[in-house]
């Protein structure tokens, strides 16, 4: 994905005050930082010959001194259901993944954030290879432009970003803000902030400040109604317990008719009990949280099972009946472990 030992400058993964004030400092015209951006961005090219608004001359010099990171993936497979995953190699040797979800008018991006993951959830297979590194600007958003370009070939825009593969966006604050920056704006991908949504395990003062910069939508994995379960599958609890994670998604500043989302991965005989859907409809009374209900997809290294169709209709029944608006997620991209799901790797079970 990148070529890390080269020591011109990436302008890939830059936000467009960031280019304009390298562009400055380098004693060019600040609005080149614009037309190069849009080049990037909007029209996905990564080599500058072909930015044609640009000098001969110009991009002579451009090219000496700067780079624009190249996005190819080293893998596309297609499933039956038209679902894509690519997985790409970083600079350094690393891999991620991507899924790319097809569904009537909407073409939504799954992209990962992090290489591993810290949070060491325990249905999730990223949370089992552990940390590695976090990712840049360049490599977060280089997923996406791969995904646009490939799209725009055959005449498709990308619609929606979501920030459900591998790794915690929340741990990686900085750069994922980068990635939405460019992806909301004008000179980038022009997504309206409902459009994008971080998803996240409930980081809360990165929660709160990411609310508070960009408009973008929330999905939290709440996962269980009550601390002992929560903090046996999501450490991350014990810092941050229901109590307080379900009062900070109800502080997220929402516009109208929006609501936050609570992600809850059913597990057999851990939390698909009719009695944690009462005890998660009286934790959500009220809120402006709706529900999504993701069956566990076993991994390979998966200690829990799946729940029943049974148990996942009667907590869905349970919800509703509590004024709760929830939906069932849909399995995506199965034979290609897609499912947004063996993503996270774990997603293989969080995504399913
Ligand atoms: S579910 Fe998300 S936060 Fe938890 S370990 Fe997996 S990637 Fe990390």
């Amino acid at each position: 994905m990148t070529a890390d030992r080269d020591p011109r400058t990436d302008l890939k993964g830059m936000t467009l005050p960031e280019m304009e004030s390298f562009f400055t400092r380098w004693g060019k015209e600040r609005y080149r930082a614009r037309q190069v951006s849009r080049w990037v961005y909007r029209k996905y090219v990564e080599d500058f010959d072909m930015m044609t608004d640009l000098s001969r001359e110009f991009r002579g010099v451009l090219s000496e001194v700067c780079r624009i990171s190249a996005s190819g993936a080293e893998r596309v497979e297609v499933s039956a259901d038209g679902t894509e995953k690519y997985l790409f190699r970083l600079g350094d040797g690393e891999s991620v993944e991507s899924v790319l979800i097809p569904d009537e008018d909407r073409r939504t991006l799954c992209i990962s954030s992090q290489v591993g993951c810290a949070l060491a959830c325990g249905f999730c297979a990223t949370g089992a290879m552990g940390f590695r590194r976090n990712m840049t600007s360049a490599e977060i958003i280089h997923q996406a432009c791969f995904a646009a370009r490939r799209l725009a070939g055959r005449g498709e825009l990308l619609s929606n970003v979501v920030f459900m593969g591998m790794g915690e966006p929340l741990r990686n604050a900085a750069e994922v803000s980068r990635a939405i920056e460019i992806l909301l704006s004008q000179y980038g991908f022009v997504l309206p902030g409902k459009r994008v949504t971080v998803s996240t395990a409930g980081i809360l003062p990165e929660m709160a400040a990411m609310a508070e910069r960009f408009p973008v939508s929330f999905a939290v994995s709440v996962n269980a109604p009550r601390d002992e379960i929560r903090s046996l599958l999501m450490p991350v609890n014990r810092k941050y317990p229901l109590r307080e994670l379900i009062a900070a998604m109800r502080r997220i500043p929402l516009q109208s008719g929006r609501k936050v989302t609570a992600e809850y991965v059913l597990l057999q005989g851990v939390n698909d009990a009719p009695g944690d859907a009462e005890a998660l409809a009286r934790l959500l009374q009220g809120a402006r949280i709706k529900v999504n209900l993701i069956p566990f997809n076993p991994h390979e290294e998966a200690a829990y099972r799946a729940p029943s169709r049974e148990a996942v209709d009667r907590f869905r029944t349970v919800l509703l009946s509590a004024g709760i608006q929830t939906i069932t997620r849909e399995r995506r991209g199965g034979d290609i472990r897609a499912a947004c799901g063996q993503l996270r790797a774990a997603c293989g079970g969080k995504r399913g």
